[in-house]
């Protein structure tokens, strides 16, 4: 069966002429909506009657006239417009449907093709009144085409609260924007068409005239048109709602400069500023984006500026809306320090200009991600604790493991976890962990140095000489190399200590990647007899066959 939906539509109806017939409260209410549309609303009912106290108000101040009679078939073809022949434009009945009248009226209306509204009587009316939601020039209408009025209130409320504030200024102030960019074509247009100067009053010299020709108009024009779309479409909401006069001003402006380019007013949070900007230090997960938390999803999404770490995932990066400026980290071998000075003092830089600086890590940011130095210098300028937030990401840590089928706890096998880098400050090995059977041990930023790793895992130091001594690991402890955990190229190799550097001088690498050691990398994945190491590719963890779950830009 088809099922049709109303045609909605908004009815300019500034001048009409509604009759409203009932004297309750919802007479009362019909009297408002027509008001604030800019209507007359005319009330028909005998003078005996006992009107609503609000509608009392209404007929008292002088907005309602009251025509004290009882329906007659004539008010409709008298009390109207006289361009309209006096047919009044819209008639509101309020008695309900069990009021004969209310019939009566119907079809008298449907036949004179006078659009009717019958409380509660879906079938003797032309048209509904839609649940809406008013904020300045902006309106949101909700109908549920009958199925509830209560319902459909509710989810005009559900919506109403998920804008941001102000959104009805913004409205006006992006509608004035673009009024006078109209208003400005068509004068240089007139002026280019007659060779006569510009109007004083637009403030442009009769030499601009001169100097511009109407391809130029029309480019400038396509910009800005562009521009402010553009900004319509990619700023996010709560900063179109927040849009101020200098953005406006900037978007003007940016019409003037006939040649020039422009940036669509990154500014947007400038004035007012710095007791609005702060800084939001997050973590981005292992690679995969659907690994984002919604916080940090949301971060990106509200950013005016995004600081990111060279190792955030690509499918990371794509989610950053088009307009935030985002800086990379130059961080290569021998300028991880001056890289990442550079992006902390254009944090604080950011975040002074008012700002929301969103500091994007890979993984978690406190798991060897230097964000807890990061938290300490913004301290130490004198951002405080509200204007620093840190948000947790799935560290890879954990997350490696469990996408190569490792549970680094298990009951009988392993009752600890140690996370610990194979690479020290200064490029210094660090002191290697002693073997405990019940513990599984994850090394990051391992791998380049993985035959020194397994030499210090499994044979003293030179200068281990004096008992007790460290236990060292066997070398048929069972670990696992896994590389790109969680995107599509994600590889996992298991093997044992001995044969691990072989492994990996064999396969060659795929940073990033990890090494686990354990006895819990064979829980769930005993090598084949025979095997010193397997190969597992590609990356299938989150493949449950849901819809818009997809593997990660494969
Ligand atoms: N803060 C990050 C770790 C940063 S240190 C986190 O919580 O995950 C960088 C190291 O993390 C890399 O050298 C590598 O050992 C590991 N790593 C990061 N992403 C990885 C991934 N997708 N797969 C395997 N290891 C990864």
């Amino acid at each position: 069966m088809t099922s049709y939906v109303s045609l909605l539509t908004a009815t300019d109806a500034r001048s009409h002429v509604h009759l409203i017939i009932g004297t309750n409260p919802l007479a009362a209410a019909r009297c408002g909506q027509s008001l604030s549309s800019g209507a007359s609303p005319i009330l028909i009912a005998p003078g005996t009657a006992d009107l609503h106290y609000a509608l009392q108000k209404r007929v008292d101040d002088g907005e309602v006239k009251w025509i004290k009679e009882n329906f007659q078939d004539e008010h409709l073809f008298t009390l109207g417009r006289e361009e309209i022949d006096h047919v009044v434009d819209a008639v509101f009945v309020t008695s309900g449907p069990r009021d004969e009248l209310s019939a009566h009226i119907s079809v008298l209306c449907k036949r004179n093709r006078i659009p009717v509204n019958v409380v509660d009587a879906p079938q003797l009316c032309t048209f509904s009144l839609l649940s809406t939601h008013v904020d300045g020039p902006l309106q949101i209408g909700i109908t549920t085409n009958g199925r509830g009025c209560k319902l459909a209130s509710r989810i005009r409320r559900e919506v109403a609260a998920s804008l941001p504030p102000n959104l009805g200024s913004a409205c006006l102030r992006l509608g004035d924007v673009r009024r006078k960019i109209q208003e400005e074509d068509h004068l240089l247009h007139i002026a280019l068409a007659d060779g006569e100067d510009v109007d004083d009053s637009i403030d442009q010299s009769a030499s601009f005239n001169k100097l511009v020709t109407e391809a130029d108009i029309d480019a400038a024009k396509n910009r800005r048109m562009r521009w402010l779309s553009q900004i319509c479409e990619y700023w996010p909401l709560k900063r179109l709602a927040a849009i101020t006069d200098e953005d406006v001003s900037n978007i003007l402006r940016s019409y003037e400069d006939l040649g020039g380019s422009s940036s669509i007013g990154r500014s947007a949070s400038a004035d007012g500023a710095s007791s609005r900007g702060r800084i939001i230090l997050a973590g981005s997960g292992p690679g995969h984006p659907d690994m984002l938390t919604r916080a940090t999803y949301k971060a990106i999404q509200n950013a005016d500026l995004i600081l990111a770490d060279k190792l955030v995932p690509a499918g990371v990066l794509d989610l950053i809306p088009r307009r935030t400026p985002v800086h990379i980290a130059r961080k290569f071998p021998g300028n991880a320090d001056a890289a990442q000075n550079e992006l902390q003092e254009m944090a604080v830089t950011g975040v002074r200009e008012g700002k929301t600086v969103l500091r994007l890590k890979q993984g978690d940011p406190y798991v060897y991600g230097r964000g807890g130095e990061e938290v300490e210098y913004f301290r130490r300028q004198g951002l405080d604790h509200d204007k620093v937030i840190v948000l947790p990401g799935v560290t890879s840590a954990l997350s490696a493991p469990l996408f190569a089928a490792i549970p680094p706890t298990q009951r009988d096998v392993a009752d600890q976890v140690l996370i610990c880098t194979g690479t020290g400050k200064k490029g210094k090995a660090p002191a290697p962990p002693e073997y405990v059977a019940s513990r599984t041990v994850v090394f990051l930023m391992a791998l380049h140095r993985i035959e020194g790793l397994v030499g210090e895992l499994t044979t003293h130091l030179e200068t281990e000489t004096q008992a007790p001594r460290r236990v060292l690991w066997p070398r048929d402890t069972p670990c696992a190399v896994i590389e790109r955990a969680s995107c599509p190229d994600q590889r996992v190799i298991r093997t044992t200590l001995d044969k691990v550097v072989e492994a990996i001088e064999q396969e060659g690498s795929r940073p990033p990647g990890l090494l686990v050691a354990g006895r819990a990398c064979e829980f769930l994945n005993k090598l084949e007899k025979g095997r010193v190491w397997s190969v597992e590719e590609g990356f299938r963890g989150l493949n449950f066959g849901l819809e818009g779950v997809d593997l990660g830009g494969a």
